[in-house]
Parts: structure tokens; sequence; C-alpha cells
């Protein structure tokens, strides 16, 4: 065969300066595409073979790699199908040029391009000065071609020694590539990376062994990859351990995950995977980067957070999908009509398998609460649908550690806590120490308390009672006890607005300074302590959201607000008030004493309590 010479279709002057700007922080992966054009080949090959078309031997398909340091040079060797110069013309100087040039032009204005798109073979010159391809096809008779281009538009093609079928792909790498990938350990990473369950055996040196303290070459081929990883095959075939397993090889480091999914769809487009539920304790703690995007087996991304919901980013694992279009952006991304159909079957899956472990494994889903509550309702208040599937499943846990379901709780709970209203009122806790007065008051009235002290719990609130139908929550420390859920109207001590002002200015002189106080006198029944201390719950919540950053810092930074209740039949507080002036002592200690039991009494204010308390009862 003569030696041509030609001209690549492509209308820049020279590629590799167009190439290196647009791509500058993807350089690495021109070795996955170059790895999987040749993973493709041997495919190919072997569905050439299965359809009787090829009949020679395939022998073992592989895809070889070389590194060498001092010639600078890595080449891909594949056993798969090989190009004629017919072909070599074909798919390299017309398709894989010409496509070059699109997508030049069309990504020329485009600052954010997606990390990660199918760039062929011409990702090549991104880190090349020159490129060639040997490569003899399957075919009958076929002479082998040689291929090489030094980055100009200007293509050689001519005879090749190379004797078995298939290609190999040297790369001459220039100086700086050189420095960053011409070394052993460096395109290891990168196989790792990348091909690490891809569909036919790569391989990258020879297996190493430790012999007389050290490491030498054995005759035995390292394979950087798994070709059949599990989210490959049904789910049938598989038990507990290997899915435990393949997580193990996934996160050396993580903890063993609590249960999984395996995703197995093929209409209406293409997904298999397996999805890990770690343990999540705290939203700030976790990793979002941990669920993997394939490609038919290619490694793409570990940034899925345009292709499933935020909250699903908590999850660890593989999606595998081809239906995934990667050469967009990814503002794009989230349009596209396949990636929101599979937004919605994954949640969808994780919902059912939710679902499943509540009814069939109840003890163990309550035993596992508190690891994944986090998760659900992280998803309930970031995604309608997730929502709505999760009020079957999510549960309450009480004070004392009992779990219900959001229908059960509801009806053991509205015969005694129904108001005046008709409003079944929600009574929690967020702390249960510093709440316990409060929590026992309530649970003497046969009350139940949930407890809500996850950090999401005050938007969570909020969101259940926009959902459950005349329902209402409330703080066990927002009021007293009987008043939390209140059966009928009360009957206000009758006092003159002079008695009520005075009255008001009796007990804030008496309470510390700083914060804000509604007083109000009350009628709780001569045995109620005679003054309480609650804190509204709407501006409590408001408070909480704020701190939670909802972006509300108006009441963020207002004081603190208090009522205070004073209970006007306890017979203590009668009698300071018929002595305002002879009972001084005694309103601060009952002061003190609401203080207390709202663990508000602190430092001077708390020893000071003290003395005057040993001094009253000498
Ligand atoms: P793509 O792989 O997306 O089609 P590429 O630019 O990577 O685009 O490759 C263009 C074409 O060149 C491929 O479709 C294939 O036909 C051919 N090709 C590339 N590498 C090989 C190879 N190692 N063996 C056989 N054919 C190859």
């Amino acid at each position: 065969m003569a030696n041509t010479k030609g001209q690549i279709g492509v209308t820049t002057e020279n590629i590799f300066p167009v190439i290196k700007q647009f791509l500058y922080s993807d350089h690495e992966i021109f070795l996955r595409e170059l790895v999987a054009n040749a993973v493709d080949a041997g495919q190919k090959l072997k569905a050439l073979a299965s359809a009787g078309t090829f009949k020679g031997e395939t022998g073992d398909i592989k895809v070889q790699i070389d590194l060498d340091e001092k010639k600078k040079t890595l080449s891909i060797t594949d056993n798969g199908i090989g190009m004629t110069a017919d072909e070599v013309d074909r798919y390299i100087n017309q398709i894989a040029f010409s496509s070059a040039g699109e997508f030049l032009e069309k990504y020329k204005d485009q600052t954010n391009i997606i990390g990660h798109f199918g760039l062929g073979f011409y990702s090549a010159f991104m880190v090349a000065k020159k490129v060639t391809i040997d490569s003899l096809s399957w075919q009958e008779g076929a002479e082998a071609v040689k291929w090489t281009c030094d980055g100009s538009p200007e293509f050689t093609m001519g005879e090749s020694k190379k004797k078995d079928r298939g290609t190999t792909v040297t790369l001459h790498f220039d100086d700086e590539s050189a420095a960053e990938f011409g070394t052993k350990g460096k395109i290891r990473s990168l196989l790792d990376k990348y091909c690490k369950f891809m569909p036919v055996p790569v391989i990258f040196g020879k297996k190493t062994e430790w012999k007389d303290g050290k490491s030498v070459e054995t005759a035995e081929d390292d394979v950087i990859n798994s070709i059949d990883p599990i989210w490959t095959k049904a789910p049938s075939e598989l038990k507990d351990e290997d899915y435990l397993n393949f997580y193990k090889a996934l996160y050396p480091m993580e903890e063993e995950p609590m249960f999984w999914i395996h995703l197995n769809v093929d209409y209406p487009f293409t997904l298999t995977g397996v999805l890990y539920f770690p343990k999540i304790k705290e939203r700030m703690a976790i990793d979002k980067n941990k669920i993997q995007l394939y490609c038919n087996q290619m490694f793409v991304t570990d940034h899925v957070d345009n292709i499933v919901p935020d909250f699903l980013t908590l999850l660890h694992g593989v999606i595998d999908s081809p239906d995934i279009p990667l050469n967009v952006s990814r503002s794009y991304l989230q349009s596209d009509a396949n990636v929101k159909k599979i937004s919605t079957y994954i949640t969808k899956k994780v919902a059912d398998r939710l679902e499943e472990i509540f009814k069939e494994q109840r003890s163990q889903y309550e035993e596992k609460w508190d690891n994944i509550k986090l998760f659900i309702e992280y998803g309930m208040l970031s995604d309608e649908k997730f929502c709505e599937r999760a009020m079957n499943f999510a549960l309450f846990k009480n004070t004392d550690g009992k779990f219900f379901a959001f229908d059960d709780y509801r009806k053991a709970i509205e015969g005694s806590q129904t108001d005046k209203d008709k409003r079944t009122v929600y009574l929690y806790a967020t702390d249960k120490e510093a709440q316990w007065g409060d929590i026992e008051a309530a649970k003497n009235l046969g009350y139940d308390v949930l407890l809500m002290d996850c950090e999401l719990d005050s938007h969570f609130v909020n969101m259940l009672e926009q959902k459950l139908k005349d329902a209402r929550f409330a703080r066990v420390d927002s009021d007293t006890a009987d008043n939390l859920i209140p059966k009928e109207e009360k009957v206000k001590p009758q006092m003159s607005d002079d008695d009520k002002k005075a009255l008001e200015e009796l007990v804030k002189g008496a309470l510390p300074e700083g914060n804000d106080y509604r007083v109000e006198p009350e009628n709780l029944g001569a045995d109620a302590a005679p003054i309480i201390l609650t804190q509204s719950e709407f501006m409590r919540r408001w408070r909480e959201m704020s701190a939670l950053g909802g972006g509300m810092n108006f009441y963020g930074s207002m004081p603190e607000a208090y009522d205070v209740k004073v209970n006007m039949e306890n017979p203590v507080m009668a009698r300071i008030w018929s002595d305002r002036e002879g009972s001084k002592d005694l309103l601060r200690q009952v002061v003190d004493l609401a203080l207390l039991s709202k663990g508000m009494l602190k430092g001077k204010a708390l020893s000071e309590f003290i003395a005057r308390s040993e001094k009253l009862l000498s």
C-alpha cells in the first residue's frame, strides 16, 4: 500500500490548542475513551462470532495497556475487530475528526460543559503530540494499516507491521502530559477510576508478589478490572454477602450499609445499579459524592446531583445507564426527559423498598429508624412524590422509645388529644432531659409525647401540620400541661386593668432582664405552680427555623419571648399578691423556681436562690 497524505476535515488550523483549552480540567478522560473503544472493538468481534459472520478463533478478548516511561509513550492494544485502511479513513479521518470539529463548534461559547462526555478517539490529542494507530482488521485478506497524526489537521496513512488482529493506539505524550500521566502509578489510578468495571479484561503489566522483602513481578497478567460487577447480575443470583463485599470494594473505609436496592429496568429506558443506605445520623457529616454513574460499565462521574433528587445523593452505590446524555450541560441534564424518568423511577424504587422493609421486617425497620430518619425526613421535605409515599412508612417515636406509623398514631391519640376546636394535638419534646418535667406533666394527664430531636424536625413539624388534616403540633413546654390541649374555654381571673398592670410590674421586676415577657393572670388551680414560664410554639419555631438557615434572621435576632402565667388560685401567689411589700423574697423565690424548672436559673442567680432558700427554711 502506498503512503497517502490527507487533510482531516476539521476547519480549525491546529486541533491541539483548541481541544486543550476547552477540556483543560478533564484531560485524564482520554484513557477512558481509548480503553472504551478497545473494549467495544472486542465486543463487536464477539458479536460477529456469535452471529457466525466471523468464523475464526476470537481467543481471549482483552485490552492491554503498555507504558514506556522513557520513551513517553502509552499504547492501548486490543484484539477486537480492527480496522481496514478504508475504515480508518471513514471512522477516524472523517467521522472522529469531523465530530471533533462539530463538537468544538457547538461548545465554543459554553463554559460549563458537563465534566465528562464521550469525546471519543480525538481526546487522545489532549495529552499527545503525536498519535499512531496500527490496525489489522478481522476481515479475510485484510492488510495492516498505520495511521499517524501529529495534531495538525494532516495525517499520513501507510503500511503497518502489525501481525495480530486488532488495534494498537499509541500516544506520544507531550512534555507536560508526560510529567502528569507518564508514570505507572498515575496510569494505574486512572484505570482504577474509569475502567474498574469494564466488561472486557484490561491488563496493565504483571502481578507482583513479595519475595525476600521486595516486590517482584510474576508471569501473571495484572487484570485491573472486574468484568461482571454485581449490578450486571440478576438479583436472584446474589446473596447478601455479595452485596456487602461489593460495598466494601467500593468504599473500603465505610461502615457496613443497612440495606440496599437492586435497580434493574429495561423499558422505557435502560438502567441497572445497586443503591445502598448508609447509616445517616447527621446531614452535614455525609459525603454526598458517593453514587457513581456508569455508562455500560464505564465510569462517567461521581457527581449525580442533577440526575437524582438531592435527598437520594445521601445514598451510596452505582447507577449504570446508557440513556443519560453525557455530552450536555448540567442545566440541560435536569430538563432531559430520560433523566426525569430515571429520577422518578429511582425515587419510586427507594420508596418501594422502604415500604417493603416497613411491612415485612417491622422490628428491624424500627431498630434502624434512628439511622434512616434523617434521610426519610429530608426526602419528605424536599420531594413531594416521595413524601406522599413516605406518609405510609415514616415513623413517629415517642419519649418512651415506642414507634408508631403515622395513621396508627393518629388513631391512638385522637380520643384524648383532640382540643375544643376538634383539632388533634400532637405533643412533642425536643430534649428529653431538659423537658422532663413537662413531659411528665403531660403524661400524667394521659397524653402521649413524641420525641422530635432531629436536626430537620422543626421543618418537619411545619410540613406535617400542613399535610395532616385537622392537626396541630405543640411542644410539650409551650404551655401548662392542661392548657396544651384546651378542651373548653378557661375562666380568667376577674381583675381590673390597673391590677393587671400592677401584677405585671411586680412579676417582671423579679424576672431576669434581657427577655420579653408577657405576664398573664390565670386560674390554674390550687395545686398548680404559682408561676409558670412557657415559650410560645409559634415564636419558638420561627426562631429555630431561622437558626437552621431559613433566611428569617429578623426572628433570630429578636430577644427570647416568654409567656409568664401567674396562677392566682395558688395560695402562695395569693399571699404574695395581698402582701406585695412584705413578700418580696417570697416572690423572688417563686419566680426562681419557675426559672429553675426550665433550666434557666444559672450562676449568680442560682447561688442567690440557694442562699435565700436556706434563709427561708431556717
Ligand atoms: P465513538 O467511539 O463514539 O464512535 P470515536 O471517535 O471514539 O467515536 O471512534 C470513532 C470510530 O472509530 C468508532 O466508532 C470505531 O468504529 C472506530 N474505532 C475507534 N477505536 C477503535 C478500535 N480500537 N478498534 C476498532 N475500531 C475503532
